[in-house]
């Protein structure tokens, strides 16, 4: 059965000459375990459409449904903690805090609900270890690479073990060999994991390393 269910997705944005559609009417169904690249022009609505996926923001109609919940209908306190647990996101920036080592950075999703313990210290040094940063757990962002922040931040994403990780051009920052080595990590991580992946990325490379591939074009997935 479908983990994740996409019914006539629309987002459309109010501007002075009238409502703005960017998303008319996406469907689409992940199987637990299945990955998804979406790719599509610039300004496409790809961010938008992940960003509904991550709860992040409403569409305008149609339905989502995630481990048959459907996280629109909850309110505010639990829908942010259906995201924190049930979902993973990626960024083209690593958006980890400076200040913070990568265990701390990785700890975070922990810490915004309760104190962190033993337990929690132990999955986020192995999630570091899968990453290939167990040996970097005490270093801050500005002392490392570009590829190692991303890798920090995949581990960040897997602290919760969420039912769907989503990845909006994870390696739009990164040169063609850390791109493909992110790509590969996200692929076997999530593997790993048992969770879903949708990742959003503008790299033909990237996107060919998906099970399955959908493009947006004018709202809809066109294939
Ligand atoms: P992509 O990620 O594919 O490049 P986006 O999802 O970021 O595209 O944006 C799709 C379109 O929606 C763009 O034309 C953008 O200008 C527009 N858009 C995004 N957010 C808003 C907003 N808050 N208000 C109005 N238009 C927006
Ligand atoms: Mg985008």
């Amino acid at each position: 059965m479908a983990e994740l269910i996409v019914t006539g997705l629309r987002k459309a944005y109010p501007t002075p000459s009238g409502p703005l559609t960017i998303l008319d009417g996406v469907d689409l169904q992940l199987g637990q375990s299945e990955n998804l690249a979406v790719v599509g022009p610039s300004g496409c609505g790809k961010s938008t459409f992940l960003q509904i996926i991550g709860t992040l923001d409403q569409p305008t109609a149609g339905e989502v449904r995630l481990g048959g919940v459907n996280p629109f209908a909850l309110a505010n306190r639990e829908l942010a903690a259906f995201r924190n647990h049930r979902i993973g996101f990626i960024f083209q920036e690593h958006h980890l805090l400076p200040q913070l080592t990568a265990l701390e950075n990785v700890l975070l999703p922990v810490l915004a609900e309760q104190a962190v313990d033993a337990a929690a210290m132990d999955r986020g040094r192995q999630l570091l270890d899968q990453v290939g940063l167990g040996a970097r757990s005490g270093h801050r962002p500005a002392e490392l690479s570009g590829g190692e922040r991303q890798r920090v931040a995949v581990a960040r994403a897997l602290i919760r073990e969420p039912l769907l990780l989503l990845a909006d051009e994870p390696t739009g920052s990164l040169d063609e060999q850390n791109a493909r080595s992110i790509g590969e990590l996200l692929l076997e991580v999530q593997s790993r994991a048992g969770a879903m992946l949708i990742c959003v990325t503008h790299s033909p490379t990237l996107a060919g390393m998906f099970q399955i591939r959908r493009q947006l074009r004018a709202g809809k997935f066109v294939n």
